[in-house]
């Protein structure tokens, strides 16, 4: 386990005049460029070989160094990590950072100094503890099922990790439910039933909120010892949203819930009490689960039900890639920032800030 004193100990070394803003080149690597050059830091890309052009084919965009490794695994690499520590780096996790490099290799190999509390991976990457955390905050959640012989409603069910929806199914029944997971079994999709969630399918309208909890800037909407900014919100679009089209003949394999896309949103305002409500929430939760908390970005995953509300089905305690529909900000950020403001260059705002009080320790993990 690579815990905050190992973390000080190297950020004890940095050249703080020349800190760099890094992440591996997928997700919203060129939000968090775009954004960390916007305030003129420098920034480094961890690229595979194949797609350092992306990157190239943004020039605003484009980090000013890039390290190139064969699979982003290799960021763990003894010689890649010395490098990032050499260059004065803070890696911005992001959601492919957490799936392709593993949430217990980041907790217990990554010695570079990493934005946010990276201890929340804890409690992110393992559903039931997101559950835990939803019932200290006080929110509703999806009703879950252990056994299949316990349902008796419409179900939803997911695999173990963020598979971005892909393979998720329903069932209406009991029996259903037991064939289904029977088949999935067989197909070795799964190894045994304690691996699947099983939860109440909600019905409603998905709302995707990204949030921002800050310790640096004052004002705003306090909660706790920081400031909790709404920086923008999205819908996923997934296959499912299409089905429904062209009824009664929907070809089986539109019933997917895999993510293809995100399109921006905003909330109607009267709603928007029990979305900041939810968010603050979510934030003193995480303070007394596992102190200091959560910092920086987060994303609470809703769906608005007229009569039940918002339901949580899930968090994303990190950047997500639906913050990259709002590159000069949202249609919320004018009220919070007189400048263009993507969560990005928040990021980096967070961290210039930081700097500039010399309380960089207190945002990095
Ligand atoms: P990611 O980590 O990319 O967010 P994931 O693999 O963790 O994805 P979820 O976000 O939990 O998956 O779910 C994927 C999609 O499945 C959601 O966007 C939503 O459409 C649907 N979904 C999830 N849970 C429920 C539920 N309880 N009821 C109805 N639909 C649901």
């Amino acid at each position: 386990m690579i815990t905050v004193e190992d973390i000080r100990g190297v950020l004890s070394k940095y050249n703080k005049n020349k800190l760099t803003i890094s992440t591996i080149c997928s997700h919203s690597a060129l939000q968090i460029f775009h954004g960390a050059r916007s305030l003129k830091f420098r920034t480094l890309g961890v690229t595979t070989p194949d797609r350092r052009f992306v990157y190239e084919a943004f020039p605003l965009a484009k980090p000013d160094i890039f390290i190139e490794v064969q699979g982003f695994k290799d960021v763990l690499r003894k010689e890649v990590q010395e490098k990032l520590v050499e260059e004065n780096c803070v890696i911005i996790p992001h959601g492919s950072f957490v799936e392709y490099v593993g949430a217990s290799n980041i907790l217990n190999m990554l010695f570079v100094p990493t934005f946010g509390n990276r201890t929340v991976l804890l409690w992110e990457s393992d559903r039931s503890k997101q559950m835990e955390w939803f019932r200290e905050a006080g929110l509703k959640t999806p009703r879950e099922f252990k056994n299949p012989s316990e349902v008796d409603c419409k179900v939803f069910v997911k695999y173990p990790g963020a598979k971005g929806g892909a393979g998720y199914f329903t069932a209406d029944s009991a029996k259903e439910l037991e064939e289904k997971i029977k088949w999935t079994m067989d197909k070795k999709l799964i190894r045994s039933i304690e691996e699947v969630s099983i939860q109440e399918f909600v019905p409603g309208v998905r709302y995707y909120f990204h949030f921002f909890y800050s310790l640096m800037l004052d004002g705003g909407f306090r909660v706790g010892n920081g400031r909790l900014e709404l920086l923008s919100m999205d819908k996923r679009i997934e296959p499912i949203d299409e089905a429904y089209r062209g009824l009664p003949n929907v070809p089986e394999e539109f019933f997917d819930y895999t993510v293809t896309g995100n399109q921006p949103l905003i909330l109607r305002e009267s709603l928007l009490k029990d979305c900041l409500d939810m968010g603050a929430r979510v934030v003193l939760a995480s303070r007394r689960l596992f102190p200091p908390g959560i910092v920086g970005p987060f994303c609470l995953e809703t769906i608005y039900h007229p009569s039940r509300g918002f339901t949580v089905f899930e968090i994303s305690a990190r950047i997500v890639a639906g913050t990259n529909l709002y590159p000069q900000g949202s249609p919320y950020t004018p009220y919070l920032f007189d400048e263009p403001m993507s969560t990005g260059k928040r990021i980096a705002l967070e961290l210039k800030k930081a700097l500039e009080s010399d309380r960089l320790e207190e945002i990095l993990y």
